[in-house]
């Protein structure tokens, strides 16, 4: 069952700039349909500027849409207003990049975990007798503070502490218990390991996965980092320029992949399919001047002269496995020369 669905969606945004203040348009996400299967992990794969952060601040509402809709539970969120919205909210929540910025420097960490308690007030999913956030006592809204940082592996004893007295990955597992004090159905975590050491992204994904199997999350996971996607994830989807170009299971992608930027990005991981090696050459093409036709050909080592001109349909290439290039075309796979292994 899909908890999200995602069609046809456009963002783009516009900017100012040069000495005539120039009004130039950025296409942040384009035409992009996506599902999410209620309880999965979801990756969504690709280079820094791809637009997936903007996808996952789309289905935030932090930033508006074009064209377009995004179903959560079957209800379009742009139509959501008042206590639905609260409600939306509630189920949907996330952990940020940066464990840095993210928290208030001046608040005390009982005081960032108790905000989104008080401004959802109106909630009755902490008392056994379903009683509004505002009328728990102080001791019981202490308590459900306690219970969120020993979810992540955090003592009571640290409640009085400021965020910088803690390491990245610590302040990570206070993000993530702010996240998760409101009991959502659906996190969205945008790369929320990048910014910290090795040893403790390893920490993180495993408190991420011990708590997606506790209280039955749906996750989108946002990520660069193919290993790490590799190990969290039940499916990935390869994101190019705001556009999906391949979507499958986590395994048959790795065993299987069939998009060349999937192929690219797999080769850039020191450890996977080293039989081809591929290199991406040049830097993704800015969005304000989209490529015609495929938007990857200009980096394509395979491009035909249509993947100048027409862009590649969705077509499927497995179960559950959705790819969009022409090398897949069944018109073209009898050509010997745009084989890719
Ligand atoms: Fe390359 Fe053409 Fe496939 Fe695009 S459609 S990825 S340019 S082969």
């Amino acid at each position: 069952m899909n908890i999200l669905e995602i069609k046809n969606l456009d963002v783009k945004y516009k900017i100012k700039n040069g000495y005539f203040q120039k009004e130039k348009v950025t296409n942040a996400i384009n035409n992009l349909s996506l599902n999410v299967k209620q309880g999965e992990v979801l990756a969504i794969a690709g280079e820094s500027g791809c637009g997936k952060s903007t996808l996952a601040n789309a289905i935030t509402l932090l930033t508006p849409i074009q064209s377009g809709e995004i179903l959560f539970h079957d209800v379009n969120i742009q139509t959501l207003k008042g206590k639905k919205l609260k409600v939306f909210r509630q189920a949907l929540q996330m952990v940020f990049q940066n464990p840095y910025a993210s928290l208030n420097p001046k608040k005390k960490i009982k005081d960032i975990l108790k905000d989104p308690l008080m401004v959802n007030e109106e909630l009755c999913i902490y008392s056994e007798d379903y009683r509004p956030v505002y009328e728990l006592s102080k001791n019981e809204i202490n308590n459900i503070i306690e219970q969120a940082l020993d979810t992540v592996g955090l003592d009571k004893s640290v409640m009085n502490l400021y965020p910088h007295e803690f390491s990245g990955g610590q302040r990570q597992r206070i993000a993530i218990a702010r996240a998760l004090i409101l009991k959502p159905e659906f996190l969205i975590a945008d790369e929320p390991v990048s910014a910290l050491d090795v040893s403790i992204q390893a920490q993180i994904i495993n408190l991420l996965i011990k708590l997606k199997q506790k209280f039955n999350l749906t996750i989108m996971f946002i990520s660069h980092d193919m290993n790490v996607i590799r190990h969290i994830s039940d499916r990935i989807a390869i994101m190019y320029l705001g556009q999906i170009v391949e979507i499958g299971n986590t395994e048959d992608i790795f065993k299987s992949p069939k998009h060349p930027y999937t192929k690219a990005l797999m080769d850039a991981v020191p450890s996977f399919h080293k039989k081809s090696n591929i290199i991406l050459q040049g830097d993704i093409p800015s969005p304000n001047n989209l490529p015609e036709g495929c938007k990857f050909h200009t980096r394509c080592r395979f491009c035909m002269d249509k993947c100048k001109t027409q862009i590649p349909t969705q077509i499927q290439c497995g179960e559950n496995h959705y790819v969009s290039c022409f090398l897949h075309n069944p018109i073209s796979k009898s050509d010997d020369k745009f084989k890719t292994e």
